[in-house]
């Protein structure tokens, strides 16, 4: 039945989640592979969705209704200028639909979040992927200079994931006024809420510029699970990424879980002050034991260790730790709990 299948699917690597924790030593388990919160729920935002669940019979309100009244009060924007979708990699994937399509350039910085390539090859469009500068920043005069005539989009992960550092505000604009409309600058901002002086990219949009923020309740908020994401654009583009969602997209406890996060939103962002304590302290560390970690603005630090980089997972995964290998390039650790933290920092210590 392969027959079927476009051609173009063949050539498209899958989507590699994170792996599942491992268990160590001790029974010691942690997974440290998917960027994910280490909170439980808070037991209000548990309380909403139980509630939501009694009303699992009907569709959600396809609208989001709630879900933008609450985003959209709490970032001072206008109800249209959201577009919601399930994940920001839903939106992201509706964003590439609405503005791109065969024979169209989509530029990257690389390494940086693997979804991208993806995203953009199924649109039948083109990734042109630049590497990253010197301390793994965006190299954004690199960028620059390779917006083509079919450049539609370009993508600027800040913070980047895998590797950590963010995008100032003053970079980002000269970078955007070079640009010069000649494409759409999409900012992923999956883990601004972690970052120090993250852009003002609601500000740019506001003046105009031909810029999105993408942003996510999955890390900062601890609703992986749930699957809630979505772009802050000008409602002319919010609504072409709203018309390639796919309907009821946000679930209705999902929705339910969006509004109760916001209304617990001080806890929420106490837990995230507590991740950027762990991510710092480990920071320090890492770099008295030797290791030349990059600057991170996440929840998340980078062992750039080459091609000992397997090796190194798999002395990870035998203490009990599930961390995230890139080939050849390093691996990266997601803060989590704080005996997790501390024994990442062990294991580091003693790799070869
Ligand atoms: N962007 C970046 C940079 C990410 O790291 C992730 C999650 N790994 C996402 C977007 C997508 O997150 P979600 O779909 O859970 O909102």
């Amino acid at each position: 039945m392969s027959r079927f299948v476009r051609p173009e699917l063949a050539a498209l690597p899958a989507y590699v989640p994170g792996k599942p924790a491992p268990v160590g030593p001790g029974g010691v388990s942690y997974k440290l592979s998917s960027n994910e919160n280490p909170f439980p729920p808070l037991p209000g935002v548990l309380a909403a969705v139980a509630q939501a669940c009694a009303g699992m019979n009907r569709y959600p309100d396809m609208g989001n209704t709630a879900v933008i009244e609450a985003t959209a009060a709490r970032l001072g924007v206008d109800h249209d200028q959201l577009a919601f979708g399930t994940g920001s990699s839903g939106v992201l994937y509706h964003l590439i639909q609405a503005t791109c399509t065969a024979g169209d350039e989509v530029i990257i910085a690389w390494r940086s979040f693997e979804a991208y390539p993806i995203a953009i090859k199924l649109a039948g469009a083109t990734p042109i992927m630049i590497p990253l500068g010197p301390g793994t920043v965006h190299d954004l005069d690199a960028m620059l200079a390779a917006i083509t005539p079919r450049t539609k989009l370009i993508i600027l992960c800040t913070p980047n994931n895998p590797t950590g550092p963010a995008i100032t505000h003053d970079d980002l604009s000269r970078f955007v006024e070079s640009v010069a409309g000649r494409a759409l600058v999409v900012v992923d901002e999956a883990y601004v809420e972690f970052a120090a002086a993250p852009p003002r990219t609601l500000e740019l949009i506001k003046d105009g510029a031909p810029i999105v923020s993408l942003r996510t309740f999955s890390k900062a908020y601890g609703l992986a699970g749930f699957r809630v994401g979505y772009g802050i654009a000008d409602p002319a583009l919010a609504a072409a990424v709203r018309k390639t969602a796919i309907p009821f997209g946000v679930s209705l406890p999902a929705q339910a879980a969006v509004v109760a996060s916001l209304e617990a939103e001080k806890e929420l962002l106490d837990r995230v002050k507590l991740i950027v304590e762990r991510r710092d302290v480990m920071l320090a560390r890492l770099r008295e034991i030797g290791h030349d970690v990059p600057d991170s603005q996440a929840n998340f630090v980078w062992l750039p260790l080459g091609d000992r980089t397997g090796a190194a997972v798999d002395t990870f995964s035998r203490a009990g730790l599930m961390v995230r290998g890139y080939g050849d390039d390093g691996l990266r650790i997601t803060v989590g709990e704080p005996e997790a933290c501390d024994l990442a920092v062990e294991v580091a210590a003693a790799l070869p």
